[in-house]
C-alpha cells in the first residue's frame, strides 16, 4: 500500500492545479479511478464526485479532500519583461524570494520562472532581515520585454504555482509542492480502491473538491448536491515536533494519523469545525481495534472546508481527519508516508463500521 500511495502522491504533486484552475488534477484523478465501480460526475465548479453504492439503510458518507493548491495570478507585465503577481491563498511571503515557479499556460507549454531575490552583495544591513511584501516582488521568465512574455502565452490572469517538485528524503518522508492536499487526495483514492473490494459498507461519495485555498466553499457545493449524513474531510495537521512549533500541541510527524477535535478561524472567516460526537468515538474505537496510533489536535488560526459542509441542508455530521505536515504552504512541505498509510487503514475500517445501526442522534451523547 505504501508504494501505491507514494506513486499516486508523486503524480498528483507534479500536476499543477491552482485554485479555480484544477482541471488537470481532476482529469488525472478521474483516469486513475476509471477501473473502479464508481459513478463519476463533475459539477460546474469542477468538483469530481465519485459514488460507490452501499447499504442504503446506513448513513451516507462524503469523504473528501481538496485538489486545488495556492499560488499566484499574473497582475501586470512590466515593459522590461518582469512579471508582477497577485496572491491566491495563504502565501507565506517570507518563503517566496528565490523560488522557482511555473506559469500554467497550457499542458506541454508551461513556462518556468524565478521569483527575484535582490542580489545579496547589494543588500544593505537594514534590508537583510526584512520580508518583502508579495506586491513588491517580481518574476523573471528570461524574456527581454513584455512582448517576449506575451509570446510565451502569459497574460494578465495566468495562473502561477510553485514549480512542481517531489524530493524523497528516505523511504518514508518526502518534501515537495502541494503535499497540502494532494496527500489527502491520494488517501481518498486508495480508500476508494479498498472499499470497492468490500461488501459491508455504506454508500460513499468520494469528493475531490475545488477552491479550498481560495474560499473554502467548493466542497460545500458538492455537499449540497449529495446531501450526505456524514462528511469526513482529509487535510494536514500542523506538526508540533519542531522547535518553532513545540507549544502548539502534540502532533508528531510519522507517529500516525490525527483527528481534529476543534478548529476555528476568526478575522472575517468566523468559522471552524467541532466534530459530531459520534465521529471521534467511531475513529477512537476503530484505531484501538486496528492498532493504529491516532493523534489529536485542537487549534485556532486554521480551518478547512468542512466548516462550510457542516452547515449544508439540515446539517451534516463532520470531522477533520489529518496527516501531520511540516513547513505548510511553502514550496517544500513535508509528510510521512507511514501517516498516510495509517490514515487509509483508519478510514477503510472506520467507514466499514458505519452500518444501519450507526446513530447520529444527539441525545445519545452527554
Ligand atoms: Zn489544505
Amino acid at each position: 500500500m505504501k508504494a501505491r500511495l507514494r506513486s499516486l502522491l508523486e503524480t498528483l504533486m507534479l500536476t499543477p492545479g491552482l485554485s479555480g484552475h484544477e482541471d488537470r488534477v481532476r482529469r488525472l484523478i478521474a483516469r486513475e479511478l476509471a477501473d473502479l465501480p464508481l459513478k463519476l460526475r463533475t459539477d460546474k465548479l469542477g468538483n469530481l464526485i465519485a459514488t460507490l453504492e452501499g447499504d442504503e439503510a446506513a448513513p451516507s458518507v462524503m469523504l473528501f479532500a481538496h485538489i486545488d493548491q495556492l499560488g499566484f495570478i499574473v497582475r501586470k507585465i512590466e515593459t522590461n519583461g518582469l512579471v508582477r503577481i497577485e496572491r491566491l491563498g495563504g502565501i507565506p511571503e517570507k518563503a517566496l524570494p528565490a523560488q522557482a515557479v511555473l506559469f500554467c499556460v497550457g499542458e506541454g507549454k508551461d513556462v518556468h520562472g524565478v521569483i527575484a531575490n535582490k542580489s545579496h552583495h547589494a543588500t544593505p544591513a537594514e534590508e537583510k532581515y526584512k520580508v518583502t511584501p508579495y506586491a513588491d516582488l517580481f518574476i523573471d521568465v528570461g524574456a527581454q520585454d513584455a512582448d517576449g512574455v506575451r509570446a510565451l502565452g502569459i497574460e494578465i490572469g495566468t495562473p502561477v504555482v510553485y514549480d512542481p517538485r517531489v524530493i524523497h528524503l528516505n523511504e518514508n518522508r518526502l518534501i515537495g509542492t502541494s503535499v497540502d492536499d494532494r496527500a489527502g487526495c491520494a488517501v481518498v483514492m486508495e480508500v476508494a480502491r479498498q472499499l470497492a473490494r468490500s461488501d459491508a459498507r455504506p454508500t460513499v461519495h468520494f469528493v475531490f473538491a475545488v477552491l479550498e485555498e481560495f474560499n473554502l466553499r467548493g466542497a460545500m457545493v458538492a455537499a449540497q448536491a449529495i446531501k450526505p449524513d456524514i462528511a469526513i474531510q482529509l487535510d494536514l495537521a500542523l506538526n508540533s515536533d519542531t522547535p518553532d512549533m513545540a507549544h502548539r500541541g502534540e502532533v508528531e510527524l510519522g507517529a500516525g494519523p490525527a483527528m481534529a477535535l476543534y478548529s476555528f478561524h476568526g478575522r472575517g472567516t468566523l468559522n471552524g469545525t467541532i466534530p459530531h460526537p459520534a465521529l471521534p468515538r467511531l475513529f477512537d474505537e476503530t484505531a484501538k481495534a486496528e492498532d493504529i496510533n491516532l493523534q489529536r489536535t485542537a487549534h485556532t488560526g486554521a480551518l478547512t472546508d468542512s466548516s462550510y459542509v457542516q452547515l449544508v441542508g439540515e446539517g451534516v455530521a463532520c470531522i477533520d481527519l489529518c496527516f501531520p505536515c511540516r513547513y505548510t504552504h511553502t514550496a517544500l512541505e513535508m509528510c510521512d508516508l507511514r501517516d498516510l498509510e495509517g490514515l487509509t487503514r483508519l478510514l477503510v475500517a472506520g467507514i466499514r463500521r458505519i452500518d444501519s445501526k450507526f446513530s447520529l442522534d444527539r441525545d445519545l451523547y452527554t
